[in-house]
């Protein structure tokens, strides 16, 4: 089997721009992948251009050394870009290779270690009683893991956001939430890393112990020696590792102890064959799998295959308003979300396939809001 084409998709689908990339062969086989680094899609279109020069012809069969040729092969190894390429072109090929032997991707992950993908949702609501009564739904579903609401302030529409206002009133109703919602309830929040090391801290500071069971991303991630001095200052599990490019990323986050879930993210870390690797090293430090997804049906689908394929995984994030409502015009065939938990797929690769034909919205140049502090100074969003 032989690789004829590949062809990168940085397209609008729906709200949103998604990345996407066929790859084709000459037995009549393709396979779908998708990346991540949302914002900057043109960019890994660019390396997935570059790839494709070197990748046509070669035996989708060889992926693991695929994945070492295409990771090597420029001087300037690793870095999100080329990472989201690399992690776009391996879930293709693992489609392609479940496709070609007849068998869905996690049996060639090593098999499937559950019958079911559970999952943790988020309040869409703002922070407040509409959050609490947003998680006793999630309850009464079946969904037991959730992600509450913060004060964002202004932040989504690229306004003012001061931190030390923010987690006084996040942490005045993450206290309410934990006293509504019981201990059955797992509650994290994700603060986007919003907060710098003092400011977590007080944060966490301001709530009883077992408020959260979760917090994720409270500050950047570029310096773990900074993670680890904020670990020493509270005692609140931590969900770090969507934007992680490697499992060199990840390398001192799990020894050194600083995350207790991994937020590997197949689409972001260097696909299946990446996120294997992350999966096993997590394992030996007995941390669990909390795998970031928050873009399309094949960043799902491969999620799900991930997630049935590795002993050590908690729970997968979703986007209810898209797994409730899925887009069966322009993906006609998808994972299937049961209101409760991901169903494994039974079909040979992926389990997902997308309309090329459908796929007719130009890309749109989109940016991520620039948010400020009162004083004008730049924050994250
Ligand atoms: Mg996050």
């Amino acid at each position: 089997m032989r690789i004829t084409e590949i062809k990168p998709y940085a397209v609008w689908v729906g709200n949103r721009n998604q990345m996407l990339v066929k790859v084709e062969t000459d037995e009549g086989i393709y396979g779908w992948g998708e990346a991540g680094f949302s914002g900057r899609e043109l960019a890994v279109k660019g390396v997935v251009e570059h790839y494709r020069e070197f990748l046509m012809g070669r035996d989708p069969m060889r992926r693991g050394g695929l994945w070492q040729e295409m990771y090597r092969s420029q001087y300037f190894e690793g870095g999100r870009t080329l990472t989201a390429a690399i992690s776009a072109i391996d879930l293709a090929l693992y489609d392609i290779v479940g496709k070609k032997l007849g068998v869905p991707v996690y049996d060639l992950l090593g098999g499937r270690h559950r019958d079911e993908v559970p999952v943790f949702a988020t309040t869409p609501g703002p922070y407040g009683p509409d959050m609490i009564e947003q998680a006793r739904e999630f309850m009464e579903s079946g969904i037991t893991a959730f992600r509450l609401s913060y004060d964002g302030m202004d932040i989504n529409r690229g306004g003012v956001f001061e931190p030390r206002e923010s987690i006084a009133n996040s942490a005045e109703w993450l206290i309410k939430a934990r006293a509504e919602l019981g201990n059955q309830a797992v509650i994290g929040v994700d603060y986007h890393h919003r907060l710098n090391v003092a400011e977590t801290a007080s944060f966490c500071q301001m709530m009883p112990s077992h408020t959260l069971d979760f917090l994720e991303e409270p500050i950047r991630d570029e310096t773990p020696e900074a993670y680890e001095v904020l670990r020493g200052m509270t005692d609140v599990p931590f969900a770090i590792g969507e934007e992680f490019a490697s499992k060199w990323q990840f390398l001192p986050y799990l020894e050194r102890g600083i995350t207790n879930y991994a937020r590997v993210d197949v689409c972001n870390v260097g696909g299946f064959t990446e996120s294997m690797k992350v999966a096993g090293w997590a394992e030996a430090h007995y941390i669990d799998l909390m795998p970031h997804n928050p873009l399309g049906p094949v960043c799902t689908a491969a999620s799900v295959h991930l997630g049935a394929a590795v002993p050590n995984f908690a729970w997968l994030e979703i986007n209810l308003a898209r797994a409730t409502n899925p887009d069966y015009e322009i993906f006609p065939q998808q994972v299937e979300f049961d209101g409760r938990v991901y169903r494994l797929p039974e079909a040979p690769g992926l389990g997902v396939d997308v309309d090329e034909t459908k796929l007719s919205e130009p890309f749109a140049f989109w940016e991520p809001p620039h948010p400020t502090r009162r004083d004008g100074s730049h924050t994250n969003w």
